[in-house]
């Protein structure tokens, strides 16, 4: 069990100042930062820590690191294979036909890391460009870190981008390889309004999450604290009573003995979801998550391997399974959800299969072969990313209605079913 933090703050007195050994600048940077902050103020919440250690403007892991890809901390979908952001570039252009094919759509992407995955989506965009002649498209990406959008930024326009441009909310703009539009915003409220699909690929996981613990006294909040055994380190304590969190997202029905809460995942996907019943379109959500059953997800990655989340704050991803349940709840209703759904079976129903085959007929060399189906492996093997990621859509009401079930049935042709997802899957 975890210690009780004492119940008032902590006087400030002098500080501990001893160095890390190895001379992580950066992270003692974060950490004095940290424990001047916890001197000062107590205990803060585990979300208040994983935002500080994330995207804090000066010190972040994102904003200063975001180790994405092999020479990184961890590797995602859109690194290892092309073949995965070919696939939900045709699930965007499956929905924009089933939609009857409207004059214009706005592709935005959260959290886009190294461009990589729009930059895939982009070449399907522009391989279908017949199809989307008179389609007006145009790209959005919100990204909090500034060392992340100029990586974006290179990957996705060669690095000619205009930084502040006056006429409107973005803080970067510039022209794809392909000739599209794309804007960058610090936040999805300052993007235009208008037809959008959305997409998110592992960026629900980054955000802050609460953590609580039932205890014979009820529910109480998880917070970190400077441990007062040992120089310099951090720990997990007890709120010593309920805090304003403790009362608003835990569910009186709730059997778990430890629950993470998203909040901010749950604000964004209310923002995704009044967009979308207001103007149209989709939003795709993958990642690794749960529906609502697991306990404790919280955890950091460094070079590729676990690394314990209190230790050298900064320097490591941390990140926390996403609850889809919650997600689904936080649409309350304004648009129709389908999944979590496998991505194994996901990358199947949309094609992986025959694109992989052609991929292989296309090439003659070996050392390719063994790279095509070796990355076909970690996405689709459930002992790799298979099963542990899955993919969970929003989508207008209207688009998922069975008119052959309600009144006129002669009036309208059924609706094709939404690629990747089996029919069955409707919640
Ligand atoms: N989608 C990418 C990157 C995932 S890493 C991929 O799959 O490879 C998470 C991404 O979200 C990073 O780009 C990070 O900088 C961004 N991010 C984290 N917190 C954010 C926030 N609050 N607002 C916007 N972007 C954020």
């Amino acid at each position: 069990p975890l210690p009780t933090a004492p119940a008032a703050a902590r006087p400030l007195s002098g500080a501990g100042g001893r160095e890390e050994a190895e001379g992580a600048s950066r992270a003692t940077a974060m950490l004095r930062h940290l424990l001047l902050k916890l001197r000062a103020t107590g205990p803060v919440t585990v979300a208040e820590y994983m935002r500080e250690a994330l995207t804090n403007p000066g010190q972040g892991y994102y904003t200063r690191r975001g180790g994405i890809g092999e020479s990184g901390d961890f590797v995602t979908s859109p690194e290892i294979s092309q073949v995965f952001g070919e696939l939900i570039g045709i699930w965007y252009i499956s929905e924009w036909i089933a939609t009857g094919k409207p004059k214009a759509f706005q592709l935005v992407e959260l959290g886009p890391g190294r461009g990589t995955l729009t930059d895939d989506i982009l070449r399907v965009f522009s391989q279908l460009a017949s199809l989307l002649s008179k389609c007006d498209v145009s790209v959005h990406l919100v990204e909090v870190s500034p060392k992340l959008s100029e990586i974006q930024a290179l990957m996705l326009t060669g690095g000619k981008v205009q930084s502040n441009p006056e006429d409107n909310s973005a803080y970067m703009r510039g022209v794809s390889k392909t000739g599209i539009p794309i804007s960058w915003y610090r936040d999805i409220q300052d993007v235009p309004s208008g037809y959008s699909f959305y997409l998110a690929h592992e960026f629900f996981d980054a955000l802050p999450i609460h953590k609580f613990q039932k205890t014979e006294k009820g529910w109480r909040e998880v917070l970190v604290d400077i441990d007062p055994d040992v120089p310099d380190q951090l720990r997990f304590v007890l709120s010593p009573s309920t805090t304003p969190a403790t009362e608003n997202f835990i569910q009186p029905e709730e059997t778990r003995d430890h629950v993470e809460v998203c909040p901010e995942a749950g604000v964004i996907i209310q923002r995704l979801a009044c967009r979308i019943e207001k103007d149209g379109g989709a939003a795709l959500v993958a990642d690794y998550g749960h529906d609502g059953t697991k306990t404790d997800t919280f955890r950091g990655f460094r070079n590729h391997k676990l690394h314990d989340v209190l230790k050298a704050p900064g320097t490591a991803d941390l990140t926390a399974d996403v609850d889809f349940s919650y997600l689904r709840k936080m649409t309350q209703g304004r648009t129709a959800t389908l999944g979590p759904i496998k991505q194994r079976e996901f990358l199947k129903n949309m094609g992986i299969d025959l694109r992989l085959q052609v991929l292989l007929q296309n090439s003659r060399d070996t050392a390719t072969h063994e790279q095509l189906l070796h990355s076909y492996d970690m996405l689709m093997n459930p002992k790799k990313m298979g099963d542990r990621f899955n993919f969970f859509a929003l989508l207008p009401h209207h688009r998922l209605a069975d008119p052959d079930k309600k009144h006129k049935p002669e009036s309208k042709s059924p609706l094709p079913p939404v690629a990747g997802f089996g029919e069955l899957l409707l919640k």
